[in-house]
Order: structure tokens, then C-alpha cells, then sequence
């Protein structure tokens, strides 16, 4: 990755970054948040507005309470807490996508306040406080590219006006660009658990702002902070982070002064640039919006929302752990996704051995799909398939290789477990035994010390024999069965 300037780890070490996040996440309402609009993605431009998204003279917002029930969940499910009367305020400014000339939002009496977000960190867990989380609109889009006259001018599409979002701030208690990238990740899975929205960075469905300055190690004020906007992957998050903070440093140490400006990251070059200068913080004139009543969520309200509220991703983890005596690290890649977690329960249920199925998800189906770039959703092999190749195996039917070549072919013609195994004529691993004997007997013969130590009791040699035997089957043979002729055989 491209940096700055070459900082020195140990000029590095001399600086603390602080770094706060804003992250805009998109509703799943089928309507806007103050109109009966259409909130689809991708129809074409201007074609889901009305007077009040346009902000005509004269209309009125009528608040979407669908809308506010999701902004609740996912306060919920950050821990916040959630204020029983909230205010929506105008903010206002001039952009050519908001027709309104101002925005509502919420200002200084927020939906949500003082939740937090854990990760891991170099010592140990830490936690991440939410400031806040406030109900507000979105804007429209600006098209610089894609028509005719692109060059000299720009479209404009309204259909995102008014689509409902939250915005989640974060506390300055991010120190580093990995905890940053935690951060996030978690904060996506736990929305993406809710269901209220689907986090989709490529649609605009999640977008994050980060605030970024460095000071040095045990100063108490903050140093002066840049903005880096619109990045549309943690991953480049991340590296406009590394790079910004050593960009800072790097003004810092040749005695230049960092400006506070809101910075673009070209993920082609690893490098930001400047967009606007923030010396004068911008003035939104803020005031409640006089054309809605403050909002109340009272208790019972309250209480109705969290009983819809699922099992979030760290709770999910732990019972897993309990239910299907799997390992922590197992049930981490198993709670990845929503989805993911729920088919595993779905096969470890329906198999004979849960801690099975956890290996199979994990060793044969995540592999193969992340080498074809595919979802779990969109997996050929289906969690009745893996349960059952599971319980295959696990009576010894099948083998770990046929099993696996069985996956192959499932993968190769998009094509359920059951039916590649029907089609390939339900396969079984030999259970005539003859030949088995026969390798069996020649091993005896050939390793008469081994036998003596058996026979002595030293009982661990068995295991000895196993390896031979499955050696010279190719792996074909059922470990059960080979197990069982040898234990008879040399009794
Ligand atoms: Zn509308």
C-alpha cells in the first residue's frame, strides 16, 4: 500500500491516532420516510417523487412508522438507549440533489443514545461507545457520468430523496485503523441480524465517513481532524485511515500544521485528497421542523419493538458453543452471516453429529463457495444435502474422499447433494470385506513387533495398523470397518 511520506515505525509509535466514525445505514421500508414514494433501488431516475420528496410548497411529511420501528431494533441491538421523545430538526443547506434546500434529521434530541460496539484490540476487548443514533432523509444523486452530455453537464435523480436512513456515530475511541475495520464489521453483522436493512455498500445501502486526527502519546487535547468521505469498502477504509494518519504525522513532524478539511480516498493510487476546506465549521442553521410533532416511542411501544429483536450474532455464538459442543472458533466462521448460522442449526438438527456438520460447512461447503465467489444462499449443496452427506460419512457409508469428490461434482453441475449421489448411483465405500483381509493378514505378517506390543497391551499401536490399512485402500476403506477386522484379527 501506497503511504505519505515514509514514517518510521518508531516515529509511528510517538502518535496516537483518534479516530470516530458516521456511519449511514439504509431502511428496508418499502416506502420513504415522510411519503408513500417507492424506496427500489435502480428504477429509473425521477420516476418514484411526489410533492413532499420534492418539497413542493405546501406539502406535509407524514412520519413512516415502519421506519421508526427498524431505527428502534437497531438501537436495540446497539445497546442503546433509546430516548422516549425525540425531535426532527430542518438542517439546512444548499446542494442541487436536495430540492428542499434542507434535510430532516434529528439534532440535539437524538433517537437513540449511549451504545457500544466490542472488538478486539491489542489489549484484549475493547469497547467502542456509540454517541448516538438519529432517524433522518436522504438525498438525492448527482449523475456526473453516463450521458450524452456528461462533460458539460450533470443529471440529477431524485428517487433517493426521502429514502429513510439512521445515522450512527461513534464515540473518538477508535485507535487504530484495525480497530476501525473491526468496528465496522461488527456493527454490519449486528444490523445485517436485525434485518433492518441489507447493508449493501455497492447500492449506497451502508456508507460511512471517518473522522481521523493524531496527537501525541499521552496528550490530553485532540489534534486537528480531517474528514475522509464516501469510501465504499472497509477494506479501503481501512488503508485511508493508514494513510491519513500517516499523512498527519508526516505534517506534524516536518513542523507544518494539518488542516482540517474533508478528504476523498482514491483507491487506485491508496492516496486521499483534499475537497473542502472546514475551517469554518458549517453553520446548518438547525431548528425543529415545525411541520411534525416530536416523536414518542413510549414503553409498550418500546417493548413491542423488542420482542422482535432476533439473537444477535455474540449471544448466538455462545449458545452454539453450549448446543452443538462446538468450538469458539467454530461457532465465529459458523455466526458469520444470519443466513449461514441458520442453515448450520437447520443440518446440525436435522445429522446424526452436529460437531460434523460444523467440520463439513467449514472445511468442503465455505471453501468451494468462497472459490467461486458464491454466497451461502447461492450454494448448489443445500443443508438437507450436507446433513445428510454428513450422516454418510458418519455411518461410514461414504468417505472423506468420496465425500469430497462428491461436493466436487455437486459444485461442477449445480446440483444438490442428494441428486449427484442418485446420479452417481449412491456410492459406497467397500464393505466387502475379502480384500480388506487380505491387507490386513499380509500387514500381520509383515510387522510381527508391532503385533507383540499389541498383544501386550500397549493397544495404541491399533492406530498404527489403521494408517497401513487406509494407506494401501487409497483411502477407500471404512475406518469403522477396518477398525473393528483389525481389532479381531489380532486379538
Ligand atoms: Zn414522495
Amino acid at each position: 500500500m501506497a503511504t505519505a511520506t515514509s514514517i518510521s515505525a518508531e516515529t509511528r509509535a510517538k502518535y496516537e491516532p483518534v479516530i470516530g466514525l458516521e456511519v449511514h445505514v439504509q431502511l428496508l421500508t418499502v416506502s420513504k420516510l415522510f411519503c408513500s414514494c417507492s424506496t427500489r433501488f435502480g428504477d429509473p431516475p425521477n420516476t418514484n417523487v411526489c410533492p413532499v420528496c420534492l418539497g413542493l410548497p405546501g406539502a406535509l411529511p407524514v412520519l413512516n412508522r415502519k421506519a421508526v420501528e427498524f431505527a428502534v431494533l437497531a438501537s436495540m441491538a446497539l445497546g442503546c438507549r433509546i430516548n422516549e421523545r425525540s425531535i426532527f430538526a430542518r438542517k439546512n443547506y444548499f446542494y442541487p440533489d436536495l430540492p428542499k434546500g434542507y434535510q430532516i434529521s434529528q439534532y440535539d434530541r437524538p433517537l437513540a443514545e449511549f451504545g457500544a460496539i466490542e472488538v478486539p484490540s491489542a489489549k484484549g476487548r475493547k469497547k467502542i461507545g456509540i454517541t448516538r443514533l438519529h432517524l433522518e432523509e436522504d438525498a438525492g444523486k448527482s449523475l456526473h457520468e453516463g450521458f450524452a452530455d456528461s462533460a458539460e453537464t450533470t443529471a440529477i435523480d431524485l428517487n433517493r430523496t426521502g429514502v429513510p436512513l439512521v445515522e450512527i456515530v461513534s464515540e473518538p475511541d477508535i485507535s487504530s485503523p484495525g480497530e476501525a475495520y473491526e468496528y465496522l464489521t461488527r456493527l454490519k453483522k449486528i444490523v445485517l441480524y436485525t434485518g433492518v436493512s441489507d447493508c449493501n455498500m455497492e447500492e449506497g445501502s451502508l456508507r460511512c465517513d471517518a473522522n481521523v486526527s493524531v496527537r501525541p502519546r499521552g496528550q490530553k487535547e485532540f489534534g486537528t481532524k480531517t474528514e475522509v468521505k464516501n469510501v465504499n469498502s472497509f477494506r479501503f477504509i481501512r488503508e485511508a485511515l493508514e494513510y491519513e494518519i500517516d499523512r498527519h504525522i508526516g505534517v506534524i513532524e516536518s513542523g507544518g500544521k494539518v488542516m482540517q478539511e474533508t478528504r476523498l480516498y482514491n483507491a487506485n493510487e491508496g492516496k486521499t485528497y483534499g475537497m473542502r476546506s472546514k475551517e469554518q465549521a458549517h453553520d446548518y442553521r438547525y431548528f425543529p421542523e415545525p411541520d411534525l410533532l416530536p416523536l414518542v416511542v413510549d414503553e409498550k411501544w418500546q417493548a413491542e419493538i423488542r420482542r422482535t429483536l432476533p439473537e444477535l450474532p455474540e449471544a448466538r455464538r455462545t449458545r452454539m458453543v453450549a448446543d452443538y459442543s462446538i468450538s469458539e472458533k467454530d461457532a465465529e466462521v459458523l455466526t458469520a452471516s444470519k443466513t449461514l448460522a441458520d442453515q448450520f442449526e437447520e443440518a446440525a438438527k436435522a445429522a446424526e453429529n452436529p460437531k460434523r456438520v460444523a467440520n463439513l460447512v467449514q472445511s468442503e461447503l465455505v471453501g468451494r463457495l468462497k472459490a467461486r465467489n458464491l454466497e451461502i444462499e447461492q450454494s448448489p449443496i443445500s443443508m438437507r444435502g450436507v446433513a445428510m452427506s454428513a450422516d454418510l460419512v458418519e455411518r461410514g457409508a461414504i468417505s472423506g474422499k468420496m465425500l469430497k469428490d462428491l461436493y466436487d461434482l455437486s459444485f461442477e453441475r449445480g446440483k444438490d447433494f442428494p441428486a449427484v449421489y442418485e446420479d452417481e448411483g449412491r456410492p459406497q465405500q467397500s464393505t466387502d470385506t475379502s480384500a480388506l483381509e487380505k491387507i490386513i493378514d499380509e500387514l500381520i505378517a509383515a510387522n510381527p513387533k508391532q503385533v507383540e506390543q499389541y498383544r501386550a497391551g500397549k493397544k495404541t499401536v491399533l492406530g498404527f495398523f489403521v494408517g497401513q490399512v487406509m494407506k494401501a485402500s487409497k483411502g477407500q476403506a471404512s475406518p469403522q470397518i477396518v477398525n473393528q477386522l483389525l481389532a479381531k484379527k489380532l486379538e
